[in-house]
């Protein structure tokens, strides 16, 4: 099938490249020149595991191409909206500008027959408003919600754990269609709902509302675990052996971030204000509320392990993305972590295996250094923020020569503590013994 995909960023080109891959015809568009040069050249404009290959193999079959030509969007049927929805600067709630500038620069090449596929996130209401914006071309709307996590783009996108397509005509041809689309994964097995407008919108922020709910809530047990000596890791373990809670997203530490869960619940519970049922979201305000005090928790950690300021003394800060596996530094806790400590006038030196220089471009007066172990020398206290494998997997033997002082501060409790203590070294997590 012919396709485009509008918006070529963490989600747009793997959906882009992935449903070439499986054998459609596809163009990426995208407004900036030099994300689509790239991708153009077979350079993945992000990490993204297995995305560069994937990229490469692809291109070669000649099937995907990429452009900043709205004329070149008119050869595709089906046209996948994939732009960005942020948090809006003057508020909570989202910033439909580039999903509004995408469906607007498609009308003149929409006619009879075509389909536009909204794969953005947005407030419930916006498919409605869109397809009636739509309709005149005689083309038809459906959403289409996206599910994929970043370090695992690929996988999630050729194979994902469900499909949702949200439509006011169940049985009109968008499905059959979409069916078309996704004919690969529908044969295996995939499950696929299809369900009206706003289901399909509210099963997106449903389910990040719900994963934002179970971080903060084991957030909150470590507070409380820190408060009276339990210990929040082996709590958490516990209590995810019953199935009904399950172990999955019960890590305490400094929260979550990302282009996604913390916009996306701030702009849920000013949607639900919007329409008059803001109480039925408050404790998403909580749940914000929680995650970002768990940054200010773990700055303190550090203040109060070096004796009460930090003013002046060499902190390691290991991990910027704001998880493994990606170098996306948006709205990310250790990037955040790492700015304060630097503010509060630190001598503040950070390390990232991939999102250095994504770090580095919205924060250029940060120090970075290019290995993890340039981080740890003369550390006075090293910090740990992203889980990656390789901080995980540190040899505390050898970390121990390179610092000042063995001080551990574990923000993602993601390390041994028994065996960084046999080292020599003073450990700290967040609500952990
Ligand atoms: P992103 O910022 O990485 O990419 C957005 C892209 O849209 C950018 O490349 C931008 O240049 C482009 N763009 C903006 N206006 C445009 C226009 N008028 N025409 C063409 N391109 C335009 O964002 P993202 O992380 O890929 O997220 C995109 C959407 O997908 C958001 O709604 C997000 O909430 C949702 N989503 C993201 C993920 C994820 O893990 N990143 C997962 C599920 C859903």
């Amino acid at each position: 099938m012919r396709l485009s995909v509008i918006g070529c960023g963490y989600l747009g080109a793997v959906h882009a490249t992935a449903m070439a891959s499986i054998g459609h015809e596809v163009v990426g568009f995208d407004v900036d020149a030099d994300k689509i040069g790239r991708l153009a050249a077979g350079e993945a404009p992000f990490f993204e595991p297995g995305f560069d290959e994937l990229l490469r193999d692809t291109l070669a079959t000649g099937r995907l191409t990429f452009s900043t030509e709205p004329s070149d969007l008119a050869a595709a049927q089906v046209h996948f909206i994939a732009v960005g929805t942020p948090q809006r600067e003057d508020g909570d709630g989202a910033d439909l500008r580039f999903v509004d500038a995408a469906v607007q620069g498609l009308l003149p090449v929409l006619s009879e027959g075509d389909v536009v596929v909204g794969k953005s996130t947005v407030p419930v209401g916006t498919a409605q408003r869109l397809a009636d914006i739509v309709a005149p071309t005689g083309a038809l709307l459906l959403w289409n919600p996206e599910f994929l996590r970043e370090g695992f783009a690929v996988q999630d996108t050729l194979e994902p754990d469900r499909i949702v397509y949200g439509t006011a005509d169940p049985e009109g041809p968008g499905v059959a269609i979409l069916d078309e689309v996704y004919a690969k994964a529908l044969a295996a097995g995939i499950p696929r709902l299809v369900t009206d407008f706003s289901t399909s919108e509210l099963v997106k922020v449903a389910a990040n509302a719900f994963l934002a709910t179970k971080i903060s809530f084991i957030n909150a047990m470590s507070e409380i675990a820190d408060a009276t000596g339990a210990d929040v890791t082996q709590l958490a373990d516990a209590i995810g052996h019953d199935v009904r809670i399950g172990r999955r997203f019960l890590n305490a530490g400094v929260g979550f971030g990302g282009g996604c869960l913390p916009k996306d619940i701030r702009a849920f519970a000013t949607r639900a204000e919007e329409l008059g049922h803001g109480r039925a979201l408050r404790f998403l305000r909580e749940v914000d509320e929680i995650n970002l005090r768990q940054r200010n928790r773990l700055v303190d950690v550090v203040s109060e392990e070096l004796g009460g300021s930090v003013a002046g003394r060499r902190i390691a800060i290991l991990g910027l993305a704001f998880k493994p596996n990606s170098d996306d530094t948006r709205d990310s806790p250790a990037l955040d972590i790492a700015t304060r400590l630097h503010g509060l006038g630190a001598d503040v030196i950070s390390y990232d295996p991939e999102a250095i220089e994504t770090a580095r471009r919205v924060r250029p007066h940060l120090t970075y250094a290019r290995t993890a172990d340039e981080a740890l020398a003369g550390a006075e206290a090293t910090v740990v923020v992203t889980e990656w494998e390789q901080f995980r997997q540190l040899d505390p033997e050898t970390a121990a020569d390179l610092v000042a002082d063995r001080l551990i501060i574990d923000g993602r409790n993601c390390l041994d503590a028994g065996r960084w203590r046999a080292a020599g070294w003073s450990y700290r997590g967040l609500g952990r013994r």
